[in-house]
């Protein structure tokens, strides 16, 4: 997967802070933080599949009111911190699909989505199969390409 720049500017510190205390992410594990428009990590790169998924986060932030709104409710509400990842990693999941030929990599990019949605970096909200069921849905629906699990894992 191409890397691709982005910028390594610190996102408010109060959104460092609280994102180290809830689910215990620091800034130089170069996590990617969207605040507004501006897409950051502490390495100023990012894996090129995130172009489907961190300009989402910047749609929802204006749609919501704006980032620090955004970024208050997301900390505390669960559910709404599940519902907009969601959408990103379904986005991020078309992509690669459209993307990358190689199903293994295809198939490796989902397994992964779906161990980060159910994992620390947002609190645990959902179990792994769940996560993997919810990404995929989408592209059951629109079954023009049919990379299924069992074809890829094949
Ligand atoms: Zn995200």
């Amino acid at each position: 997967m191409k890397i691709v720049k982005i910028s390594n500017k610190k996102p408010p510190q109060w959104i460092l802070d609280a994102v180290n205390e809830k689910f215990g992410v620091e800034w130089k594990s170069s996590v990617i933080f969207t605040y507004g428009e501006l897409i950051t990590s502490y390495t100023g790169m990012m894996t090129e599949d995130l172009l489907a998924h961190e300009p989402h986060h910047t749609k929802q932030q204006k749609e919501f009111g704006g980032a620090d709104k955004w970024w208050k409710e997301y900390l505390k509400n669960n559910q709404f911190r599940f519902e907009q990842e969601l959408e990103c990693y379904r986005k991020q999941y078309q992509w690669v699909k459209r993307n990358l030929k190689n199903r293994n990599e295809v198939f490796n990019c989902l397994m992964s989505y779906a161990h980060a949605l159910s994992g620390k970096l947002y609190g645990e909200i959902i179990s792994f199969n769940e996560a993997l069921k919810q990404i995929k849905k989408i592209n059951e629906e629109n079954k023009n390409n049919t990379t299924s699990i069992r074809n890829a894992t094949s």
